[in-house]
């Protein structure tokens, strides 16, 4: 177990040309308070859980010192932002304090968010808003329990300085902790910037990083980037398949490691209404819910031009064209396993589609009637879950045909409960829970945040004396707004 001053540090990406990064120190907080701290992410990292009581921990990471061993960078990269080219990106308010390597020899990237300005801050203050870690901080850890891969966080440090957004807010600062901080955006930097000896340098050290089995290998940039696109077609099945909304898939904001990352105005559905627009600021809607695998696969193109000095253009458009049914192929086997269908047979996509368009007319709430759907016995004649919909005919129907398909499972109906309950939270992250946490922090009980954490740990958990979360959510949890302004 180490301590802040111990903390088994060793920044490889710190030791790439200056040119990829700016030093920067942190801006720190004049009164800097633990708000949350993640005693799992701790283990990542090997670090004693009690360190988080002295106070030289938010001093630390409310950035007035620094961990013993860290050496803090702005990383610079570029990105397509709504579709469109922007060169002047990179940590505009957050450093990579460096790598902790830990005792299973995994490295993991520390973050923190909201540090103060960079060199690659343009207009803005580099700060983050306590609002925005508590909602990246919880978001990490309901995709982590539902298996996702994505960042976490070790903490969450508040502060009492002013930060102007829509009204006065208080910064804050997070300390993200992820597999990778390689964005797409990294390769497109390199390659718009005409620096194609430092992009191949820098395709061959990600790949002894993140994907040491290709390293030196004949065709190790092509089968780098079909990995790439396989985790990143996978992601995005997953994204469906939770009903999660990322919203704000800018190519800088998706990481070469296919984990979800930076969460901003991101949104789990209510209701299920495929055309999900969570980020108020999105007008076009362009990241709409159902539009996110094709926005997956854009991002690939872009990264796959950015590639085309490294990878034969043949080979590059024979792996996109992997994308599809990859992406397919793994959401179609997590509906079927939503469904509790074990044994593949013709007629299982069009079934599952029906039950989304029932749930879609019904405006229904996605969760929730996924969860329900193991209740319904095979024979059973008007099961619990009819009640949820106002239009019994037509759940009626289609439920005749679901239960008529259920004959040809094996499982029993208990034991077919089971595996859907594995596979349909019964807990997800909705917007107004995440708003309740907020407006409790922002008058100083924070208490309702680590409440959240552990009932996000187990989502597939029955978890009695957390009923409540189960519920629909209020009326006035149904139409926040979230915006970009983080
Ligand atoms: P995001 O929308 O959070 O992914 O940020 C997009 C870009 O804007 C990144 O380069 C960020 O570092 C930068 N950025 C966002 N917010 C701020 C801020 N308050 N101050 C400085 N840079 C920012
Ligand atoms: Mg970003």
């Amino acid at each position: 177990m180490n301590t802040l001053d111990t903390l088994a540090f060793d920044n490889r990406y710190a030791r790439l040309p200056e040119t990829f990064y700016s030093r920067v120190r942190p801006r720190g907080f004049a009164r800097p308070q633990l708000v949350a701290f993640n005693p799992e992410v701790a283990a990542l990292l090997d670090l004693d859980p009690a360190e988080a009581t002295r106070a030289e921990f938010a001093a630390c990471f409310g950035g007035q010192r620094l961990p013993a061993g860290s050496d803090p960078i702005a990383m610079k990269y570029t990105g397509h932002q709504f579709g469109v080219y922007n060169p002047e990106l990179g940590d505009g308010r957050g450093l990579l304090l460096g790598q902790v390597r830990n005792t299973r020899g995994e490295y993991w990237d520390l973050h923190l968010k909201g540090a103060g300005p960079t060199p690659y801050s343009r207009f803005g203050d580099g700060r983050a808003v306590l609002r925005s870690c508590i909602r990246e901080y919880l978001g990490g850890e309901a995709m982590h329990g539902l298996g996702i891969p994505t960042t976490r966080a070790l903490c969450i440090i508040g502060s009492d300085e002013p930060v102007q957004r829509e009204t006065v807010e208080t910064g804050a600062m997070l300390l993200r902790v992820a597999d990778s901080h390689i964005r797409f955006g990294h390769f497109e930097w390199l390659f718009h910037s005409g620096e194609h000896a430092a992009l191949r340098d820098f395709a061959d050290q990600v790949i002894a990083w993140h994907f040491p089995q290709l390293a030196g290998r004949p065709g190790a940039h092509r089968d780098f980037f079909a990995e790439v696109t396989a985790r990143t077609a996978r992601l995005m099945a997953q994204w469906q398949l939770a009903g999660f909304a990322h919203g704000v898939m800018n190519s800088d904001n998706f990481s070469i490691t296919g984990a979800t990352f930076d969460y901003g105005p991101f949104g789990f559905l209510d209701a299920y209404a495929p055309g999900f627009i969570c980020n108020h600021s999105d007008h076009q809607g362009r990241y709409a819910w159902h539009r996110q695998p094709s926005i997956g696969l854009w991002n690939l193109n872009a990264l796959a031009h950015a590639l085309s000095g490294l990878i034969a253009r043949d080979d590059l458009v024979a792996i996109l064209q992997d994308y599809e049914p990859e992406l397919i192929r793994h959401y179609d086997a997590g509906l079927r396993a939503k469904l509790g269908l074990k044994r593949e047979q013709p007629g299982d996509r069009e079934l599952s589609i029906a039950y989304l368009e029932l749930l879609m007319k019904e405006g229904a709430d996605y969760t929730r009637s996924f969860r329900r759907l193991a209740g319904v016995g095979r024979a059973e004649e008007k099961p619990a879950l009819r009640d949820d919909f106002v239009d019994r005919e037509a759940f009626d129907a289609w439920c005749r045909l679901y239960q008529a398909r259920l004959q040809a499972e094996a499982a029993s109906d208990t034991e077919r409960a089971a595996q859907m309950n594995a596979v349909n939270p019964k807990y997800v992250l909705r917007n107004y829970m995440a708003q309740v946490a907020i407006d409790r922090a922002q008058q100083g009980d924070f208490s309702e945040i680590e409440t959240l954490r552990q009932l996000l740990a187990k989502p597939f958990d029955e978890q009695p004396a957390q009923e409540r979360y189960a519920a629909l959510p209020p009326d006035w949890g149904r139409h926040l707004e979230i915006s970009c302004s983080s």
